[in-house]
């Protein structure tokens, strides 16, 4: 490793970004070390505030754009060089963790102090990014902030969406835009010159393996079904079981039918029943129609397309008494992270004798657009049992700090390419 990057290196503050994460979880803080900080709420403002805080305190410019999504940068020597992004998002889960997202937000923010502190120069500027809206659990859809600043969406399509208190997300944002201090403006859509995502793995590979860092090369695609199965609903005492249209019975023969599809050796396919509604859903009578969620996801292209569209097939063979319909309600390919970003974090944890591993992210992020407009790439860090959605999602500073350190070296590699 090059003698200025270690040097930046070892101004990364374990100390500091963990009492950083316990600020931060008291913004939104629910019973079981949980946070609830939904986007545009007054404790997303608040979480903005406090960033900006530390952001003014180091004098790093502070930049929003019109969907609220906030940019710190530390400037360059080239001032027509694109930024070499980092970051991820500050919403949670309704009963969310401290370290989903946030951690990203932080440790991009360590990188920036650390490289600061080392007065290490860089040709591209390093800019920290806080995605607005990444979870969606207030406005729906997800990773909205990423998807309006990469064009992938527009911000018109989402200002009527309406949170369950009837309140529209344009009124929301407009409030958290007024309540920020003032900052700069930032156009969506710049150009970026590469874009790197700290964020807890949310499953348990790191930690089961030993592992402390996880090169990510790609976000796996998914595919999403409404099986409906419609059967005759009938006595239970009286209707022969010969006679019977049981949906029920249908339903559980598909699904068995989609486990045998989707079986794999290796344990890379995700397959995934998680939403039943039966009707009438009474113990004495036979069912009549059952909906049922299919989720099934792969980091391989070729490998998604097959068992999605193998999905109706199956159901309509194993549906032995009833009629089926099958409908599609989301379809996301996997997506490829640029391998020459994944070299360079592989790089950083070799150097820093970091164990680790390539993997690809089970999860969504906002990585996902960003792909699509520069060279992206993402550091997973171990979290506790792989539990994360959950007030009982944890991580261990020294690997917090660890995962900080290899975004540290990396951004400074890419901001000097
Ligand atoms: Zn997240």
């Amino acid at each position: 490793m090059r003698e200025d990057v270690q040097n930046a290196v070892n101004h990364v503050d374990q100390h500091r970004l963990w009492q950083r994460h316990v600020e931060m979880a008291k913004i939104g803080a629910i019973p079981g070390s949980g946070v609830n900080r939904a986007a545009f709420s007054k404790e997303d403002i608040e979480a903005r505030k406090l960033l900006i805080s530390w952001a003014r305190a180091r004098n790093f410019t502070v930049a929003m754009d019109a969907i609220g999504n906030l940019f710190v940068r530390r400037a360059g020597t080239d001032a027509h060089a694109a930024p070499v992004m980092a970051g991820s998002h500050m919403d949670s889960q309704p009963r969310g963790g401290r370290f989903d997202g946030i951690y990203g937000v932080l440790a991009a923010l360590e990188a920036l102090e650390a490289i600061e502190e080392a007065g290490a120069t860089t040709r591209h500027p390093i800019e920290l990014v806080a995605w607005s809206n990444e979870e969606g659990g207030r406005f729906a859809p997800c990773t909205m902030g990423s998807a309006v600043y990469t064009g992938a969406k527009a911000l018109s399509d989402f200002l009527a969406v309406k949170d369950n208190e009837g309140i529209a997300l344009g009124d929301a944002l407009a409030e958290t835009l007024a309540a920020t201090p003032a900052t700069g403006k930032r156009e969506r859509n710049a150009p970026a010159a590469a874009y790197v995502e700290a964020h807890i793995e949310q499953g348990p590979l790191l930690e089961q393996e030993g592992k402390t860092i996880g090169v990510v090369t790609g976000i796996q695609g998914l595919r999403w079904f409404n099986v409906e199965v419609f059967g005759e609903s009938a006595h239970a005492g009286t209707t022969p079981v010969g006679a019977r249209k049981d949906a029920l019975r249908d339903a559980i023969a598909a699904i068995n039918a989609l486990h045998e599809l989707t079986r794999d050796a290796s344990d890379t396919v995700r397959f995934t029943v998680g939403r039943m509604l039966v009707t009438p859903n009474s113990p004495n009578s036979v069912a009549g129609h059952v909906l049922f969620s299919v989720d099934v996801r792969h980091p391989d292209l070729a490998t998604v397309a097959r068992l999605g569209d193998a999905v109706e097939p199956a159901v309509r063979n194993a549906a032995k008494h009833c009629s089926v319909k099958v409908t599609p309600t989301l379809h996301d390919d996997p997506c490829a992270f640029d391998p020459a970003v994944a070299d360079c974090i592989e790089r950083a944890a070799r150097a820093l004798e970091l164990p680790h591993r390539r993997m690809a992210s089970g999860a969504s992020h906002d990585a996902m657009y960003m792909s699509r407009v520069c060279p992206t790439g993402m550091i997973f860090v171990p979290c506790e049992s792989g539990i994360s959605h959950n007030e009982a999602e944890n991580a261990k500073p020294e690997d917090l700090a660890a995962g900080a350190r290899v975004l540290t070296a990396a951004l400074l590699e890419l901001a000097n390419r």
